[in-house]
């Protein structure tokens, strides 16, 4: 079995190993050395990455033999001795991340008997799930007294222990697992069985920082950053919030509030536009019916108008509807795809809906609504190709 240095050595970033076996895996090999410092996924921490003889590791496995298996791409041969190096930033990071989660699970048991039921960790952003619901203030107090915890700079031991001199123990959670355990000793806060990195030390956590939580099942997922990463999070929310900040001109306690007067303020606005297109479609759909072409005992109306969006094209041409009984009327946008709208008078006589379904039909878009009046977008072809369409359908 791979001995592993990591177990009792969590702080070193170089080693050397004799080579036990190295095997094809697809276009990669698989190494296995007598002894390893890569901790490889497991417990929720991810593997590590580095370098092996010079080739970069891209995968560490535990197998269920009890070896690690190493996958990189280098050539090596059984006996060779080789030098492998941890990517230091990435596992330290696990380490602060781990060890985090300890503590913050530990302050979540103490204070209000919420235990973790799982533990995942992502390349951003950790989670514990916990298995009862808890509220905002309880997880602002378990923040508080993990970071207090943190800040007492309080030694983090490993040691292993028999199942049966366990078994006596006040560990947090049941070990999942039979045989010898290893276990990991929060000074005096908390004791875990784990065969995770850590730090040596609390203060090496720097901090614990709730990003957020959700109902889960039956309790709450909490996610959390420690050290780097919630170093990291402050920046991303600090520039995020000054970018913000740049357009409303408001301290960050304020943003809220600027931003539903602003809201108000578009509605407010909108209605005001709405107001005044409908009195302007009023005039406008007066000229629309004068220029309209006397057809059939119809006013055939079809046309595409510019600087109307989809209400406003609707509201003139109800009110053309509403000013010439026998208007049959298609008004469409100018872009492309365009938006259309059918309406007829009382005395109209056509179906606007089966009108739109017939240029739907034939130009593609979507649409629907009743005799009287119908819309629709997406119709995919010029003005001039529409008008003269619409002509056609308005006269059958
Ligand atoms: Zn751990």
């Amino acid at each position: 079995m791979t001995s592993r240095l990591y177990y009792t050595e969590s702080y070193r970033t170089t080693f050397d190993a004799q080579v036990m076996s190295c095997d094809p895996v697809g276009e990669a090999v698989h190494v296995v050395l007598d002894q390893t410092a890569f901790y490889p996924t497991s417990g929720g921490q991810p593997f590590d990455t580095g370098t092996l003889g010079g080739a970069a590791v891209s995968d560490v496995i535990d197998r269920e033999d009890g070896e690690i298996a190493h996958v990189t791409s280098g050539k090596f041969n059984t006996g060779d001795v080789v030098q492998g190096t941890i990517d230091w930033a990435r596992r330290f990071d696990h380490m602060q991340q781990h060890t985090g989660q300890h503590v913050l699970s530990a302050a979540f048991d103490r204070l209000f008997s919420a235990r973790t039921e799982s533990f995942h960790m992502g390349t951003s952003a950790a989670t514990i799930d916990l298995g009862r619901e808890v509220t905002p203030s309880q997880i602002a107090k378990a923040e508080d007294e993990a970071n207090r915890i943190v800040w007492q700079d309080r030694p983090v031991t490993a040691r292993f222990a028999s199942a049966g001199e366990a078994a006596a123990m006040p560990l947090r959670k049941e070990p999942a697992r039979t045989g010898p355990l290893r276990l990991i000793d929060v000074e005096d806060f908390d004791l875990s069985a784990c065969g995770g990195t850590h730090v040596a030390r609390t203060g090496g956590i720097g901090i614990i920082a709730v990003g957020g939580w959700e109902k889960f099942r039956s309790g709450t997922r909490v996610e959390f950053l420690c050290g780097g990463r919630a170093l990291g999070r402050f920046r991303h929310w600090r520039d995020s919030l000054s970018a913000v900040q740049k357009h409303l001109s408001v301290a960050p306690h304020e943003m809220a509030a600027a931003i539903e007067r602003l809201q108000d303020e578009s509605k407010s606005l909108q209605r005001t536009l709405r107001g005044m297109q409908e009195k302007l479609a009023v005039q406008e759909a007066a000229a629309l019916v004068a220029r309209g072409s006397r057809e059939g005992g119809r006013v055939v109306i079809a046309a595409a108008i510019d600087g109307w969006d989809a209400q406003g094209l609707k509201a003139l041409a109800v009110a053309a509807a509403a000013a010439e009984p026998s208007a049959v009327i298609a008004l469409f946008t100018t872009n492309t795809p365009a938006l259309v709208v059918i309406a007829r008078g009382a005395n109209g006589g056509i179906d606007a809906g089966a009108v739109l379904k017939a240029l739907a039909a034939k130009f593609g878009g979507k649409g629907g609504g009743k005799p009287d009046l119908a819309q629709g977008g997406g119709l995919d072809a010029t003005s001039t190709q529409l008008v003269e369409e619409a002509r056609l359908l308005l006269l059958r």
